[in-house]
């Protein structure tokens, strides 16, 4: 028996030599790596959840980190792998947390950000091509020297990349609420589909997938390889406006009226808490919470917009926020959730999808199940579209007091499945938010896993995401029970 397993490790081993050699022939070799720090820095996320999945689980480990530059070299690196059954694993800058682009079947992590070619700008369409690896901020500077600019973008636009936003949803951002999301503004992608195949995607297609299959599948139909977009001329002006409230009820009604003021909207919203603005900057206001909006338009339609705001504010005793700190919250805001992390060893968050019309419900529950923690937490919301809304809630703790991290996994959890149960859901599903999807969608899932079925039957790409779980609920379950006992 022993002597069988030594040889089916052999064979692997030179499996795995062997598809190394084979794929060095069209990716030059400074693109393969089998180096254990590069595999480790391409395989965990801000969630550090990977961290513990790979402490007990050797296997999950990537075996090659792979950074193919053009389509023609993703598409033979995807046949090759389909041809030796080897998992894929997409990941671009992986900010997208909860294990989205994380390693579970051990294989090739496919690095997309040497595909970041601008391949056409025309500025009378005001179109852009381009590869998907591009970060979205490297993309706005190219842009900015035709006078034109991205519809929208995440606040991760500093490491984020286009295509991370293409498949995650891109429901959430600046831009967004004036322009619309990532999905009105794509007008093709090249997808190179599971088993290496290449085809174009627009909104006409009549294949197996269509644009709205790949938009939030997080890759687990294939690798998008390029992406056309819409885009839109620079605004010539552009103003912040921020003021604090001394009650939750007032904020967010004050952050509605911004919200549905369809004459001025704004291209950048948010709401927080005072725990979010001081684990968030270096300095804070006073008050309780917090509505900061962007106005970005002409100088006329940008001064309506903000004299709207003024006037709204002052009937809810709004109070000003200094220029000075509006400042520094627009040039820190791609930082500022990532700021929440100095604080702590060990940084937990949920992401949740929470419907305009149930902001404070959503709220009095989570105050409610918090009261009796004795945790560190922030609350910050970000406007997506009319409709809808990310809310990340932060539990800062610390490593060593796992009774902690499992409590307010727990918290977590329970505000999780009071969300579902009042229709919104989760805003990233990830590997180890999926059992959610499965369990709370499963019309939905359904439909994508029998696309993932026809698509990819060995499910080697992206494997454990929407359509199939790592995680047993009843398992879940049981861990945060006890965890409420214990902590
Ligand atoms: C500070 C901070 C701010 C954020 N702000 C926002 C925000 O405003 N709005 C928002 O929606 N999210 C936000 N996020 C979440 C995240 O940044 C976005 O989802 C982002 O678009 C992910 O891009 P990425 O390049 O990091 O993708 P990754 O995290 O590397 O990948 C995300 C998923 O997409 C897949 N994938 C990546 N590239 C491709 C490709 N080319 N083809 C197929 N699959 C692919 C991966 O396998 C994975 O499943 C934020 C995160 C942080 C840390």
């Amino acid at each position: 028996m022993k002597m069988n397993k030594a040889k089916v490790e052999e064979k692997q081993e030179i499996g795995k030599t062997k598809f190394t050699k084979e794929i060095e022939e069209f990716i030059p070799p400074a693109h393969v790596s089998t180096d254990m720090y590069d595999i480790e820095a391409t395989s965990g996320d801000l969630s550090l959840l990977s961290k513990y999945h790979y402490k007990f689980k050797q296997d999950y480990q990537a075996t090659h980190v792979v950074r193919p530059g053009t389509t023609e070299e993703l598409s033979n690196l995807m046949k090759k792998c389909r041809e030796y059954s080897i998992p894929m694993t997409i990941r671009a800058a992986g900010s997208s947390c909860y294990s989205s682009s994380t390693p579970t079947n051990g294989g090739v992590i496919i690095d997309m950000r040497r595909m970041d070619k601008i391949y056409e700008i025309d500025a009378n369409n005001k179109t852009v091509r381009c590869g998907a690896g591009i970060s979205w901020l490297r993309l706005i500077e190219a842009l900015l020297e035709y006078g034109l600019g991205p519809k929208c973008y995440p606040t991760s636009y500093k490491s984020s990349c286009v295509g991370g936003f293409v498949v995650t949803s891109g429901k959430v951002g600046i831009g967004v609420l004036k322009n619309g999301i990532m999905k009105d503004a794509i007008k093709s992608v090249v997808l190179v589909k599971t088993d290496g195949s290449v085809e174009t995607i627009s909104r006409n297609s009549q294949g197996d997938l269509s644009l709205d299959d790949i938009i939030g599948s997080f890759g687990i139909f294939g690798a998008v390889a390029e992406v056309e977009l819409q885009v839109s001329s620079l605004y010539t002006s552009m103003e912040m406006i921020g003021y604090s409230f001394k009650t939750f009820k007032m904020a967010v009604e004050f952050f509605r009226i911004l919200k549905n003021n369809d004459t001025n909207r704004p291209f950048f919203l948010s709401l927080s808490d005072k725990n979010f603005e001081k684990y968030a900057h270096w300095t804070f206001p006073s008050r309780t919470y917090f509505v900061y909006a962007v106005y970005s338009d002409d100088p006329s339609a940008t001064s309506q917009g903000v004299s709207f705001a003024k006037d709204a504010a002052l009937k809810l005793d709004g109070l000003g926020i200094e220029d000075w700190y509006l400042k520094e919250k627009w040039r820190n805001l791609a930082d500022t959730e990532l700021n929440i992390g100095r604080w702590c060893q060990n940084l937990i968050f949920q992401e949740y999808w929470v419907s305009d019309n149930r902001i404070e419900d959503f709220y009095n529950f989570y105050t409610e199940k918090i009261s009796k923690q004795k945790y560190r937490n922030a609350f910050y919301l970000m406007s997506g579209a009319k409709g809808g809304n990310r809310i990340k809630l932060f539990g800062l703790s610390d490593i060593k007091n796992s009774r902690e991290f499992f409590g307010i996994k727990a918290v977590f959890n329970d505000i999780t499945i009071n969300n579902y149960k009042n229709k919104d859901n989760l805003y990233t599903l990830g590997v180890v938010n999926t059992f959610y999807f499965l369990k709370y969608d499963p019309e939905r899932a359904e439909y994508l896993r029998k696309l993932k079925n026809k698509l990819d039957p060995e499910d080697l790409v992206n494997s454990y995401r929407l359509v199939k779980a790592k995680m047993r609920p009843w398992r879940v379950g049981l861990l945060f029970w006890i965890a409420k006992l214990l902590y």
